[in-house]
């Protein structure tokens, strides 16, 4: 019943998990959206083959059926220094990659792309990044598709990219900013999603992350797990799969005064209302 708007299905075995019993769990408990992102402009087929070949061997069809149709994907680039060299060429594969699946209505957004300045940091190509994201944006807005964005210590190049790009929308994934810039996203029409790492604040910084969680519309708010990153609390530093995401869900029902069934529901519906 927890949606998870944001995972990597394909790095769970590198952290020892078992994406299949994963999947069959999660169809299992009728977990109705799991949104699979990508980070390399040639990921998107691995990753559609991947989860295919298990709902695939699930041999129970009501379970069949459940874990295929929660399954959403999204195509795009990450911000790493080679992906910023060759840009252009990543872009025209990413394109290539989306247009195999042209079909397929489980493909229903760009992402994860954006800035990462905690990693690229004084020496790395800024216009680079700045144009990659700008492609991304593009394209998206030509398939009619939102945007997942990593945005990592880069509020204003964020901020700055979706202004120009102008009517994109989407989401900032794993929001780590504060409730300035979030009113900035809100106000360019964007939805914010929180991860397990709003359950890691400390003592001390517990007010400020509790009038960040209670500031976020509730028609704008999405959660996520980032798996296998990110576990939440308290699974914090073991590897995360969206089977954990129920701790998130509670941590921020509890801090929003609501039940954690009304937070499920209407983090799904605006999961619905922008993936379509
Ligand atoms: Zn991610």
């Amino acid at each position: 019943m927890f949606a998870d708007t944001h995972c990597h299905l394909t790095y769970l075995a590198g952290r020892g998990i078992d994406a299949v019993s994963v999947i069959r769990e999660l169809a299992d408990k009728e977990v109705p959206f799991v949104l699979d992102a990508g980070t390399r402009s040639n990921d998107l087929k691995e990753r559609i083959d991947f989860v295919n070949g298990i709902t695939a061997a699930i041999q129970d069809s009501s379970l069949k059926e459940k874990a295929s149709s929660m399954l959403r994907f999204a195509a795009g680039i990450w911000p790493d220094k080679d992906a910023i060299a060759d840009r252009f060429l990543h872009v025209d594969v990413l394109r290539e990659q989306i247009e195999l699946f042209a079909d397929d209505k489980r493909l229903c957004a760009i992402g994860e792309c954006g800035f990462d300045r905690h990693w690229n940091t004084d020496d790395a190509d800024e216009k680079g990044e700045a144009e990659l994201f700008d492609m991304q944006l593009d394209l998206a807005r030509e398939l009619q598709f939102p945007v997942i964005v990593h945005s990592r210590d880069a509020f204003e190049q964020t901020l700055a990219g979706i202004k120009n790009a102008g009517g994109s929308r989407g989401v900032i994934h794993c929001y780590s900013y504060g409730i300035e810039e979030a009113r900035a996203f809100l106000d360019e029409g964007w939805y914010i999603s929180l991860s397990g790492s709003v359950t890691y604040a400390k003592k001390a910084r517990m007010n400020e992350t509790e009038e960040l969680v209670r500031f976020i519309p509730a028609d704008r708010l999405l959660l996520e797990t980032d798996a296998p990153y990110l576990a939440p609390v308290p699974f914090r530093g073991k590897p995360n799969t969206p089977l954990l995401i129920e701790h998130t869900y509670r941590f921020v029902a509890n801090i929003r005064g609501l039940s954690v069934e009304e937070l499920a529901a209407s983090v799904l519906q605006n999961a619905r209302v922008l993936f379509g």
